[in-house]
């Protein structure tokens, strides 16, 4: 066709994908998937570039619906304390906010985003009085520079409070009226209960008022005892009552698993009736919750697996990245995932594919993004060809990124893996993965 040029038709040949029989080619088109057929045996535009992906995997590009940009990198305290030290910390360095400062340490993170394979951001972004609209205006040049292969969503977020920080409303206002933003919040900043939930309603009617979607952190202590942090059920039934079902996240939320079990479950329903995602963001959970603790520490994460059988929505996020709420992090979603696998009992192929969605199409969800849809065609052609043959081992395997395709094209190849390609390296790394594959299947056929 005499489009293909014009278009750039690129074709991912001989890919594993998650099921699918054999291998197949991927004809990417306009920035979209337009075709999907068994290797070999598909239309090929004449002009199409054609990159043999050797039968690794290809998979959704990563999606982060919930990414601190503006106070990544900052390290923290020399001993890093709680929740409130983490706060008190940061808006202490708010102070000494530049555009430069903030927009060197968020590109950082980009850049280690892109090379994780991830082309789609929440950016929780910080308004108060203290550092006025100055992240939200780097977000905002940030998302242009870079919209060849990121989807950059700011998140207006008031870490310090509504109520408790006069003037924060104003500038919610004012950010707001920026294309691509969402309304952030933080009700546990308040001062007790009932300012709280009046920062809970505030931040849904904005979302009312703009046509946006709401993100709130929400729910990050030990237990329940402060009902401040209680506020998950409440959340439900106010993003009900405006209508607002499927466009509401709240992140954290670490203190379902300790609610009683009538409490718990009638929670649970409101959440999945509402259609309101839990984001759960583990390397955060596990550093800030059980810091009391002096035995059997507590786990400290939103309940995943009970989560997605109420059928709730659910996604993983990095969250912060080394800073005083998260002393680690590399922007790496499969990172996460593992992780949360890690101490959530995760077991079964089906919770590691469940985790994998968390961090790929479900997290496009909670992000509002057509990217939900997955590796389908019409879907948007972003993706990643991972260093494995084994489809349903992604979060186990870990792989390398050989390659991550935003907007159809090629946007980061992996310059290791192309300078040992077909050496004795790349030999025993297409071994390892079809070993462990081996390994698998094999002990799914005995029942073990
Ligand atoms: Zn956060």
């Amino acid at each position: 066709m005499s489009t293909d040029a014009r278009t750039g038709a690129l074709v991912l040949s001989r890919a594993s994908v998650r099921d699918a029989d054999g291998l197949v080619d991927i004809l990417l088109e306009d920035g979209r998937i337009s075709g999907i057929a068994p290797a070999g045996q598909g239309m090929v535009p004449p002009s199409a570039e054609i990159v043999d992906v050797g039968g690794c995997v290809v998979a959704p590009a990563f999606s982060e619906p919930h990414l601190h940009l503006d106070k990544a990198l900052l390290g923290g305290p020399s001993r890093g304390g709680a929740l409130d030290a983490a706060i008190a910390y940061t808006a202490g360095r708010k102070r000494d906010f530049t555009h430069a400062d903030v927009e060197g340490r968020a590109e950082r993170v980009l850049g280690a985003a892109l090379r994780a394979g991830t082309t789609a951001i929440r950016a929780q972004t910080e308004v108060d009085p203290t550092v006025g609209l100055l992240s939200v205006e780097v977000m905002h040049d940030l998302a242009a520079r870079h919209r060849d292969w990121l989807d950059l969503q700011i998140a207006v977020f008031p870490q310090e409070g509504i109520r408790s920080r006069p003037g924060t409303l104003a500038l919610m206002h004012e950010a707001l009226q920026l294309p691509g933003t969402v309304v952030g919040g933080c009700p546990y900043t308040e001062a007790d209960v009932a300012d709280a939930r009046a920062h809970v309603d505030t931040v849904l009617d904005l979302a009312v008022e703009f046509g946006t979607l709401a993100d709130l952190h929400l729910d990050l202590a030990d237990d329940a005892t402060d009902e401040r942090f209680a506020l998950a059920e409440y959340v439900a039934r106010a993003t009900a009552a405006r209508g607002l079902h499927g466009r509401v996240a709240i992140g954290h939320v670490t203190t379902l698993g300790a609610l009683e079990p009538d409490r718990r479950a009638r929670t649970l329903d409101a959440l999945a009736g509402a259609g309101v995602a839990v984001v759960v963001l583990p390397a955060t959970d596990l550093y800030l919750v059980g810091r009391n603790d002096r035995r059997s520490v507590r786990r400290g994460v939103a309940p995943i697996g009970e989560l997605r059988r109420h059928g709730v929505r659910t996604a993983v996020s990095s969250n912060n990245i080394r800073n005083a709420f998260t002393p680690t992090g590399t922007a790496d979603p499969l990172d996460m995932a593992l992780l949360l696998g890690r101490v959530t009992f995760a077991s079964d192929p089906s919770d590691f594919a469940a985790l994998h969605r968390a961090v790929t199409t479900d997290a496009a969800g909670v992000m509002g993004s057509e990217r939900a849809r997955g590796l389908a065609v019409g879907a948007p052609a972003e993706l990643v060809v991972l260093d494995t043959h084994d489809a349903e081992s992604v979060v186990v395997d870990q792989p390398a990124r050989r390659l991550v395709i935003a907007r159809g094209r090629i946007v980061y190849t992996s310059a290791v893996s192309e300078r040992f390609h077909g050496t004795a390296a790349d030999h025993f790394d297409a071994q390892t993965a079809k070993g462990f594959g081996e390994a698998r299947r094999a002990e799914h056929v005995h029942g073990v």
